[in-house]
């Protein structure tokens, strides 16, 4: 079932092709992993890179749950670590420890794919995220964001195209498919998800019928074409990628530049 909706979406929004060098961000959990699998039972030229948070044993189990995913289907895996980048994954006052590792793995895994030549990038986000991030983007009033909720962002300089192929498969048919499919996941939860203020949110968002978050996900496609912008990026005055920062210093950079401080002292 999650094939035909995946390759009706790669077909319908023209994601990517058979011929194109695709990267699959893998963390470990259900999404990423059944989003890799689909594809390559699909028989898309796909390699996978997982970010290795180095975030306790969760870091540990989630590196050996990949390891074994690639191994088991003779794919390509890239394993990086965040401390090889001068980063780690902890609070960066005033941004949270999720903020941080958000803005941390989209950086990572956007200049991975631009420095070795990916025509594409996949993530696992699903139709329960992407719901469940609307609902906040309204309750919060960043419209702008909707624009970005659609199965497929264009790339430009020094970023690269992302696509989400699970933008109409529920978090409920992905957990059949991984049970189905024997696809072996982290079990262990990370450290810092406790108090996570989205949980009653996606809990509501999960308890609703499929095809009804299937219509919900196709409108909020078809939104997000109408708070589309045309972005003027600037580029990081220290790494040289993408930023929308107004001082020209990317997130990345100035978490980077948190811990060199810290170091220091
Ligand atoms: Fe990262 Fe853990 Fe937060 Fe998830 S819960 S965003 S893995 S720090
Ligand atoms: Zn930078």
């Amino acid at each position: 079932m999650i094939e035909q909706i995946v390759k009706k979406t790669v077909e319908k929004y023209k994601l990517f092709t058979k011929e194109e060098k695709i990267l699959v961000a893998v963390s470990g959990g259900k999404d990423s992993l059944a989003v890799a699998d689909v594809l390559n039972r699909l028989g898309y030229d796909i390699h996978l890179l997982h970010i290795d948070l180095e975030i306790s044993d969760f870091s540990e189990e989630s590196k050996r749950v990949v390891e074994q995913f690639a191994k088991g289907r003779n794919l390509k895996l890239e394993l990086i670590k965040v401390t090889d980048y001068g980063v780690r994954i902890e609070k960066v006052p005033p941004r949270p420890v999720c903020a941080v590792c958000g803005t941390v793995k989209r950086y990572l895994t956007n200049r991975y794919a631009v420095e070795n030549g990916f025509d594409v990038l996949v993530t696992g986000h699903t139709m329960d995220d992407e719901i469940v991030f609307f609902l906040n983007n309204i309750r919060s009033g960043n419209f702008e964001y909707i624009s970005k909720q659609k199965p497929i962002i264009p790339g430009s300089e020094k970023i690269v195209r992302k696509t989400k192929p699970l933008f109409f498969v529920s978090d409920e048919e992905i957990k059949e498919y991984v049970k189905e499919n024997g696809v072996e996941i982290v079990k262990s939860v990370c450290p810092y998800s406790k108090g996570n203020t989205q949980t009653p949110v996606k809990t509501f968002v999960e308890s609703l019928p499929a095809e009804y978050k299937r219509d919900l996900a196709r409108n909020i496609a078809k939104l997000s074409e109408k708070f589309e912008t045309k972005k003027e990026w600037r580029y990081c005055k220290i790494c040289g990628y993408p930023t929308s920062s107004k001082d020209g210093i990317c997130s990345f950079c100035k978490i980077k530049k948190y811990f060199e401080r810290k170091e220091k002292v």
